[in-house]
This record gives structure tokens, C-alpha cells and sequence, in this order.
């Protein structure tokens, strides 16, 4: 017997690991999606030229746990540890600033890798049933027997099928989102940034003789090249190669209107990049490869009794600077399927419950991630930030478990949930701000005093060493 039928929409990263964990509570599951299938061959050929990654951390890699272990072992056997970025300055120098306090890692994975997996694993349960090339694009949900009637547009013909509730995972542009708009008094608000992205590559080591050398650079960082205005991110993959992320103001790439426009800007801004990459890499990139934008979507309810819910992206999508927007997407779905068996599987009072306490943590991720590209293509080079991440680690150290830098709550403790790591953060800035306050105000009274001449960053270093 099963607990009813719920339609998944979208076979994406979240709509997999979604339908796979209805299936574990007992729902049958009918899992839509608009694409063909992306194990087929045609579609590997089609994608075969790109490898696009992602980081998976914590709070994803728990929800893998959840559903199965294995599944995570999977997984995790496919995955390069990233323990710590590597800033790149122009000179080509590079600076290691660890993310954790005891080693601990964010993870590079081929996207396409993992949603092939995560189909493979969907594929083996019988409870499960997918279909390729179904677009939704209408939902009922008054239909008779309170059931919720879906209209699928499939080779050009419309099709129907009835279920007894809706999961929209179907990504930042989300139909099931709409549908619930007209059926729900949802705030919503989208915002872009001025800025868009532009995936490059940097080719494998061409003077490897063995696997450990077939990467340029290490594999087990994420590579920055902050430049304030812009900056340039590369993440390894299995293979030696890394998929490397432009991001810029529009203007920016618009101007680059010539091939010797972008080798001459490679060439100011990311010398030691462009040697990696190769100038013809760059431009077959710069020629190939779509801008793409970026959104912070927000909303509020996320569902329409327990008729229809949406989660991922449909309800959250986010600029991806804190790489939780995966992340994030399956901790829904354990947060879900958690508050379900709490309401001993009533559907209604589940969603419900889930758009009243998931909110305030989804905002604040979303607000984390936008804060973090000033981070990332600019603070991390200044010296006041590098002083504040010194202290935030000492105190860290110090007192243990009640002092958490920002970064290992959100993407090293799937415990602490996203507002309650924000709440954290407020009061231990506020501390850390003063104390660097203290050190650079005694660092002036101090060369003002014995008339020193020593700079600025030894005396930071004096300090701290
Ligand atoms: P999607 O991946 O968008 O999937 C939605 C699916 O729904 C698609 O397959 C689509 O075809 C299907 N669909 C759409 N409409 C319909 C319809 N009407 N009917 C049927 N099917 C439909 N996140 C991280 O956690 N870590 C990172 O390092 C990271 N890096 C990123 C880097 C970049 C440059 C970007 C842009 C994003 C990054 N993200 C990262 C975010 C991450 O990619 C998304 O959060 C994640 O893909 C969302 O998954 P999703 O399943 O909700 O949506």
C-alpha cells in the first residue's frame, strides 16, 4: 500500500534526490521532466565538450546519508576535496586560506555525473516512474476528489495525469511556481545582479607523465583570481581539467567585443590563467559559451495546502558565491521529509509547517550568498578581512564549539541551520570588528609612538604570529 501519488517536477539535482526520498517514505512518485533523458547518447554527445562542476558540502552530502548511504559513498567516491581556496594575485603568486578549522573540505563534482547517478539510483525503484519530454504546463488544483490535475505538453500533444500532490523542483524559472502564484497570495520577488557569468576551461597538465601530476595547479583548492570589479574561479575535475567560472559586470564582457580585446584582458588581469587555459581555449570559450545571468528569487508561502509544494531553485534560487544553491535544495527535502514523519504523513499540515519555519532560513542563505561575491572577488585580499579571519580562528579555537567562523556553520554544519548561523554571526562580528578596532588603533598610537617603520602588515603579523 502506498501513502498516495506525488508528481515530481523537474529531474534535475533536487527533483531526483526528492523523488527518491518520497519513494523511502512509502509515496508512489512520477518523476516529470521537460529534457530528454541526459544518460542518452545523443545528449552525452551533445554536452560531451563541457564538464561543469559543482561543490557539494555538508548540509548535501548529509541528505545523501539520509536517504542512503551507499548513495553517499557513491557519491563521495567521484568527488576531489577542496580544503581550502587559492588566491591568485597578478604576479601569479598564490596564497592558501584554509576553509575549515580541522581540515575540513567542500567537494568539486561533475554536475552531470551527479545527475546521472542520482537517475541511475532513481531508475532501480520500483515506486518510481520516469518521463522524459513532459513539460508541464497546466495544474488543476481543484479537480474532483480534491485530486490535483497536471497537464503535460509531450511530442507537441497534451497529456494528463492525476496525483494527489504536486513538488515543483523545477529550477529558478519554475511553471509549478507560477501555477501556485495564480492559486496562492505568494510574495515574490526576483532580483538580478549586474553581473554574468562565462564558464571557461583550463586543460589538463599537457606535460603530465603520471596521474598525480595531470592536474596545472591543485586539485584540492578553489582556485580565486579576485580583481575587485571581477574575478575568475576554477574548480578541478577527475580528468586533470578544471572548469573555470568569469564573472563581471555585463558592461564588461560586452566590451570584450574582439579577440584581441579578451587576450589583452586576460593578459592584464589574469596572466598566469591565460597560460593555463591557452589563448585558443580562451576564445573558442568567449566564442562558444553562453553569458549567463544571475538571480536571487524569493517567496513566501511555498505551498498551496497540501496539494502543491515547490523546492530547490523554484523556491530559492540564489547567486551562487556561497555554492549552497544544490546545497540547499536537498536540505529541503530532508527538512520536508523530516516534518512529514513528525505530522505522522499529513501532507497538508507538513507543508505548511515548512513554509512557516523554512523561510527565514532560506532568506538567509540567499542574503549570505550575494554578500559573499564581495568576498570573494574582493575582501579576501584586503588586510583587515585576513585580520578578522585570523582572529574569528583564534577565538575559534579558544572556545571551541561556542565560537563558529561563518563559513564552517554554513557549508560544515548541517546541524546549524542557516538563520541560526547568521543569528551567530552577528554578535561574534560585532566582537571581532572591536577587537580589530583595538589591534590597529594600538597599531598606530604604536608607530606613531617609537616612530617605527615597520608596515602595516608586519605589524599584523607581529600580532598575530
Ligand atoms: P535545476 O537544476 O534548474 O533543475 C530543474 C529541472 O526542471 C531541469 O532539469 C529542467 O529541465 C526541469 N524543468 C523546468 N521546467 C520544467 C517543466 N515545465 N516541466 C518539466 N520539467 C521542467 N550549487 C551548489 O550547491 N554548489 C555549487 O558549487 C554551485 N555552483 C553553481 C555555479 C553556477 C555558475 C550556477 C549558475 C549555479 C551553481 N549552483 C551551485 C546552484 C545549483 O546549480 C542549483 O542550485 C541547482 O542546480 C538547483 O537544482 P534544481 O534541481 O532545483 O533546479
Amino acid at each position: 500500500m502506498t501513502k498516495g501519488t506525488v508528481a515530481i517536477v523537474g529531474a534535475g539535482l533536487v527533483g531526483c534526490v526528492a523523488a527518491l526520498a518520497f519513494e523511502k517514505k512509502g509515496y508512489k512518485v512520477l518523476l516529470f521532466e521537460s529534457r530528454p533523458d541526459c544518460r542518452s547518447p545523443d545528449q552525452i554527445a551533445k554536452y560531451s565538450f563541457r564538464s561543469i562542476n559543482l561543490a557539494v558540502s555538508a548540509r548535501g552530502i548529509e541528505t545523501l546519508r539520509f536517504i542512503d548511504d551507499k548513495l553517499a559513498e557513491k557519491v563521495l567516491a567521484n568527488v576531489l576535496p577542496m580544503h581550502a581556496r587559492m588566491v591568485h594575485d597578478l604576479k601569479g603568486n598564490q596564497v592558501s586560506q584554509d576553509y575549515g578549522l580541522n581540515g575540513e573540505a567542500i567537494n568539486s563534482i561533475d554536475r552531470a555525473y551527479l545527475n546521472r547517478l542520482l537517475l541511475d539510483e532513481v531508475d532501480i525503484k520500483n515506486n518510481i516512474k520516469t518521463y522524459y519530454n513532459h513539460k508541464l504546463v497546466a495544474s488543476d488544483f481543484e479537480a474532483e476528489g480534491g485530486r490535483v490535475m497536471l497537464t503535460f505538453e509531450h511530442e507537441g500533444k497534451p497529456i494528463i495525469f492525476e496525483v494527489d500532490s504536486l513538488v515543483g523542483a523545477d529550477g529558478a524559472y519554475s511553471t509549478t511556481r507560477k501555477h501556485l502564484q495564480r492559486n496562492v497570495r505568494m510574495n515574490f520577488s526576483q532580483d538580478y545582479i549586474d553581473h554574468a557569468y562565462l564558464e571557461l576551461y583550463i586543460p589538463p597538465n599537457p606535460a603530465s607523465v603520471s596521474n598525480e601530476d595531470k592536474w596545472s595547479i591543485s586539485p584540492n583548492h578553489l582556485h580565486i583570481w579576485p580583481r575587485h570589479a571581477f574575478m575568475l574561479i576554477a574548480l578541478a575535475n577527475l580528468d586533470g581539467s578544471f572548469t573555470s567560472t568569469m564573472f563581471a559586470p555585463w558592461k564588461c564582457f560586452e566590451e570584450l567585443d574582439s579577440d584581441d580585446k579578451i587576450i589583452g584582458f586576460f593578459e592584464q588581469n589574469f596572466p598566469d590563467a591565460l597560460k593555463l587555459m591557452g589563448k585558443d581555449t580562451i576564445l573558442n570559450s568567449f566564442h562558444q559559451n553562453p553569458r549567463g545571468s544571475l538571480v536571487s528569487t524569493k517567496c513566501n508561502p511555498y505551498n498551496l495546502a497540501g496539494k502543491c509544494i515547490i523546492i530547490g531553485d523554484a523556491a530559492h534560487s540564489m547567486v551562487p558565491f556561497y555554492g549552497q544553491g544544490m546545497n540547499c535544495g536537498f536540505e529541503d527535502v530532508r527538512v520536508l521529509i523530516n516534518i512529514l514523519e513528525k505530522n505522522e504523513f499529513n501532507i497538508q499540515q507538513t507543508y505548511d509547517e515548512y513554509s512557516m519555519t523554512r523561510n527565514k532560513d532560506l532568506l538567509s542563505i540567499i542574503d549570505l550568498s550575494m554578500n559573499n561575491y564581495t568576498e570573494m572577488r574582493h575582501s579576501v585580499v584586503s588586510n583587515t578581512y585576513l585580520l578578522r579571519k585570523k582572529i574569528d580562528g583564534i577565538l575559534a579555537r579558544v572556545f571551541k564549539n561556542k565560537w563558529l567562523p561563518l563559513y564552517t556553520m554554513v557549508s560544515f554544519r548541517p546541524d546549524i541551520m542557516y538563520s541560526e548561523a547568521v543569528r551567530r554571526e552577528t554578535r561574534q562580528k560585532a566582537i571581532v570588528r572591536s577587537i580589530v578596532n583595538l589591534v590597529q588603533n594600538s597599531a598606530i598610537i604604536g608607530l606613531v609612538l617609537i616612530a617605527s617603520r615597520l608596515t602595516r602588515s608586519t605589524i599584523i603579523s607581529k600580532f598575530l604570529s
